[in-house]
């Protein structure tokens, strides 16, 4: 029987890597929910309604009818790219710019409403593996298996770092940590659906744990 799998935590503990793979197996449909965020964030940025020094987020808000977040699969890369008004924005909402302001966009009442509704939608087939802050809280509640994934700080922007000095080799690795701690501090404290562990998921704390060892472990909760 197909369920759903829930895959919450911090910034950067590794949700995509293990979602994606564990879809991959069951033959699931994965949904980066923070790639929409991330979207909606490009957005902004490219209307100037957010910088460094300030954000304008009733602007945001007026706009969000013109903003269509939806994925389209690529058979060669193996899962769904996300896109933005129908432009492929996969790899340009990864940037460590976008990282300084999803967060701050991630608080917008009306942003999570618009995109929690599409995300119920996406999830309404079963055999979905959904990655987020909110999932297991607010977007599927009943989902059948939930994890809340977590690390410590130092391994997770060291990941992060990994992954964004290969593209931009300017990149400093204590903007990264920041960034992973900022981010994580507006999302415990927003005030709508701030990221908290739901009562009835599982904790991974993968500090010391291999992306196999991860993967065994999701594996053998879904009772593969
Ligand atoms: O998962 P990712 O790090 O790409 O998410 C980027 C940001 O989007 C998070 O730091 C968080 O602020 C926001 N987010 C959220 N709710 C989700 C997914 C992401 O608030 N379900």
């Amino acid at each position: 029987k197909k369920i759903t799998i829930a895959i919450d935590g911090f910034s950067s503990t590794g949700k995509s890597t293990l979602a994606k793979a564990i879809a991959k197996t069951l033959g699931y449909v994965y949904i980066d929910t923070g790639a929409m965020y991330r979207a909606i964030t490009l957005f902004a940025m490219r209307k100037g309604y957010i910088d460094t020094k300030h954000f304008d987020g009733e602007k945001l808000v007026e706009a969000l009818d013109e903003i269509d977040v939806h994925f389209e699969y690529n058979g060669e890369r193996g899962f769904a790219e996300v896109y933005l008004n129908g432009e492929n924005v996969e790899d340009l909402v990864r940037t460590l710019e976008v990282s300084q302001f999803v967060s701050q966009i991630a608080e917008v009442k009306e942003v999570r409403k618009k995109l929690v509704q599409q995300q119920q939608n996406l999830g309404k087939a079963k055999g979905v593996v959904m990655d987020g802050r909110d999932i297991g809280t607010v977007v599927f509640p009943d989902a059948e298996l939930k994890i809340f994934m977590n690390a410590s700080a130092d391994v997770r922007a060291q990941r992060r770092f990994d992954e964004l000095v290969v593209k931009d080799a300017t990149i400093q690795y204590a903007d990264v940590y920041k960034n992973v701690v900022e981010r994580d501090h507006i999302d415990t404290t927003r005030k709508d659906s701030p990221l908290v562990k739901a009562e009835d998921a599982i904790e991974i704390d993968n500090s010391n744990l291999t992306r196999e060892e991860q993967y065994d472990i999701l594996l053998k909760l879904v009772g593969e």
